[in-house]
């Protein structure tokens, strides 16, 4: 079913770095009515886009919830308290706590008769037990069950899943469940605590490059295993999946899978410079190896994330290299008013 580009939408989460790109994406795609929430201030958001109806508040009040949905015909929730792998071994109650921020806008919009919901999910659901070789085997939609997923954000992401089915098969209130594979792209996060892996290369490499230090840590020994998709293949991926008739989670990832050290030569060759590297076995390194597989979208979407690593690594590379320089030179490249 499509989605008609004069539906009101709501994308919450709207001051992050998915949030952020899906507004300029709707935007551009001629949707008309848009609204954007986050609890962060405007000054905080990654963009923040002009001709949208931008507002600030905390989606875990049903109230908030309430208001951010009256009048809308179609919810992207993609607000959540995360980071990288840093930010959510160490903060398991708060990311559980998002499970407020989705269940309160699954029943603010099944009492306001949204049509459609769709949440941003994660390869965290996934049974940890299944990602011990860094030779993982890509994990299938089905491997979620039995339940044993990351400790704190996995089992949220999977109670949220559960209540999106619910939500359909109990008020038919139509869901759509999309778990992302480690998402990356420029105007994200690359410093702070909630970085994920791509960023946080960029911005060592940039910051040995520009220093002339010549050293990058590495946590871990750098033979863990990941796929990640470049920002585009995500908005792609997600607005395919909430204009079609898949009702059950699917995976939206790439399929390109590599070891943090490959990731590290790439960004090295993007940037031409070589780093001795240096190995910290004792920061937090997820799982031993995560992929993506890819049969499911093939069968029902007939697509999955085209990007090379490569390529999506040169833009983001740019983007953290030049933003770190305009924040030294005391320009601030992020946020950026984007004009419509
Ligand atoms: P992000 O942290 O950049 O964006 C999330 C946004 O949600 C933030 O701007 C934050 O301020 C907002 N938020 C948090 N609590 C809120 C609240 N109570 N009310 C309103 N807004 C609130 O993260 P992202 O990378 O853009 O991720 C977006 C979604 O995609 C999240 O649900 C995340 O779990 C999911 N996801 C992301 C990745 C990835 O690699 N980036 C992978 C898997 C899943």
């Amino acid at each position: 079913m499509s989605i008609s580009r004069t539906d009101p939408i709501l994308v919450s989460g709207a001051g992050g770095f998915i949030g952020g790109w899906l507004v300029r994406y709707l935007q551009e795609n001629g949707f008309t009515e848009v609204r954007a929430v986050d609890i962060k201030p405007l000054g905080e958001w990654h963009q923040v886009l002009h001709g949208v109806d931008n507002g600030v508040a905390d989606l875990r009040s049903l109230d908030a919830c309430r208001n951010a949905v009256a009048g809308v015909a179609h919810v992207y929730n993609l607000a959540c308290d995360m980071g990288g792998m840093g930010f959510i071994e160490a903060n398991r109650a708060a990311c559980m706590i998002s499970v407020l921020i989705n269940t309160h806008l699954l029943m603010a919009g099944r009492d306001e008769g949204v049509k459609r919901h769709f949440l941003s999910s994660s390869a965290c659901v996934y049974n940890i037990d299944l990602q011990r070789d860094s030779a993982v085997t890509a994990l299938r939609e089905e491997d979620a069950y039995p339940a044993m997923p990351e400790d704190g954000y996995g089992w949220e992401k999977l109670f949220s899943e559960r209540m999106c089915r619910h939500f359909f098969e109990d008020f038919g209130l139509a869901t759509r469940v999309g778990r992302y594979h480690n998402v990356y792209g420029p105007h994200g996060t690359y410093d702070g605590g909630r970085e994920k892996a791509p960023a946080a290369i960029c911005r060592k490499v940039a910051q040995a490059q520009l220093s002339g230090s010549n050293e990058i840590e590495i946590w871990g020994d750098g033979e863990q295993t990941r796929s990640f998709m470049y920002i585009d293949d995500c908005l792609d991926g997600t607005q395919l999946l909430m204009e079609s008739d898949v009702t059950e989670p699917l995976n939206i990832g790439s399929s390109q899978l590599v070891t943090i050290n490959r990731l590290v030569d790439i960004v090295e060759e993007i940037a031409g410079v070589k780093l001795e590297r240096r190995y910290n076995p004792s920061e937090p390194q997820g799982v031993r190896g995560r992929n993506s597989d890819n049969i499911l979208i093939h069968e029902l979407l007939d697509w999955e994330p085209p990007t090379r690593l490569e390529v999506g690594l040169e833009h983001t590379y740019r983007w953290i290299y030049d933003d770190i320089v305009a924040r030294a030179e005391g320009r601030a490249l992020s946020p950026a008013p984007v004009a419509s």
